[in-house]
């Protein structure tokens, strides 16, 4: 089988949960390898998380210039590493970075891309899901090899340990390269809690919670559970909770174990978001809800009466 090449998103030393999906989409199609592109020493703490889950080899690409300026120099080091190893697919994270690394790819070496992939067949097709959830749409690239960007919680990451092999790649650039520099780095500003697109729980509040303040409710929930917490767009667009938590079509896309929707409807473009959740769960007051056409379990009655219910029961169960 050849070799697939799955570049790796890592933040701060650690592998970003995306890069374990695509390790386990490449294993349909080859041989998986990861590629870390960053600054002196980025690839050695990213390596056992990397072999847990299945990349027997790893391209590690490490040069001051790929952590200080803007993509151009990883595009450019991975079109040679792609020239070089001739791999049977490359995958990228479906990423804002991911994404312009890719058509940058596609340019230099005149290839076709798929970018927001969420599955691949054996067959050599590559899904994606278009108009919100209600099409799947499967191609292939007909042009070079296939190149393409895999959108985060699409797939569930196995792990099949493999050896890892760290494999230097010669870092070779050109003024071209250079030209947006990287001045400054600011952390978003985070909680304790999970990462929205990684958390295995998400606690979601919509319209329905009614205010900013109510949201409290819709927190507390989520802090006793360990969970995220997310928000439809009416209710960041009515001022309840921050843009950077919305799930759905033009939000984020959330895939975990366990989904709860407060107050929330279940519009075609929030359910895009959500609906690959394994197991959820809604409080609405209204029993003909659209949500209620996805949930394992559903609860009919004002969530200001059932979660102060909920988060007894949990605190109980917790002692
Ligand atoms: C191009 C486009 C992109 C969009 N992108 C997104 C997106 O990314 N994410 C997204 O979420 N939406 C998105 N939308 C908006 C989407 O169409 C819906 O308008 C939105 O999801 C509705 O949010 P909601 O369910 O919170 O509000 P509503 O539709 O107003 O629903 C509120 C729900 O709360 C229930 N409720 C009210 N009070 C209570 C109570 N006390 N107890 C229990 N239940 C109660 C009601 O019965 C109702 O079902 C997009 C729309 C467009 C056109």
């Amino acid at each position: 089988m050849g070799e697939v090449l799955v570049v790796v998103e890592h933040a701060g030393g650690t592998v970003r949960k995306v890069s374990l999906e695509m390790l386990t989409l490449a294993r349909e199609w080859g041989t998986p390898s990861a590629v870390v592109l960053g600054g002196p020493g980025a690839a050695e703490p990213l390596r056992d998380k990397l072999g847990e889950y299945g990349a027997h080899k790893i391209h590690a690409a490490e040069h001051p210039d790929l952590d200080g300026f803007l993509v151009a120099p990883k595009a450019t080091v991975l079109a040679e590493l792609i020239r070089a190893r001739e791999p049977a697919a490359v995958l990228l994270p479906s990423t804002q970075e991911g994404k312009e690394i890719a058509a940058r790819l596609a340019v230099k070496l005149d290839n076709g891309l798929l970018t927001d992939v969420v599955s691949v067949n054996p067959d050599g097709t590559a899904e994606q899901v278009a108009f919100a959830g209600s099409t799947i749409v499967r191609s292939r690239v007909t042009r070079g090899l296939p190149l393409l960007t895999v959108r985060p919680n699409s797939t569930t990451p196995v792990p099949a340990p493999a050896s890892a092999d760290l494999s230097p790649v010669e870092v070779v650039l050109t003024d071209a390269d250079r030209l947006a520099t990287i001045t400054q780095r600011v952390a978003e500003a985070k909680g304790a809690r999970p990462e929205l697109t990684e958390a295995s729980v998400v606690v979601s509040g919509g319209r329905g919670v009614g205010s900013a303040d109510d949201f409290a409710l819709v927190e507390e929930l989520a802090d006793l559970m360990d969970a995220a917490v997310g928000a439809s767009r009416a209710a960041v667009d009515s001022g309840f909770y921050a843009h950077q938590f919305q799930v759905g079509q033009t939000g984020k896309t959330v895939s975990p174990q366990l989904y709860i929707a407060l107050g929330i409807s279940g519009a075609i473009q929030h359910r895009a978001g959500m609906q690959t959740s394994k197991t959820i769960v809604a409080v609405n007051k209204d029993t003909e809800a659209p949500i209620f056409e996805l949930t394992d379990y559903g609860i009919v009655g004002d969530l200001h009466t059932v979660i102060p219910q909920a988060i007894e029961e949990v605190r109980r169960r917790r002692q």
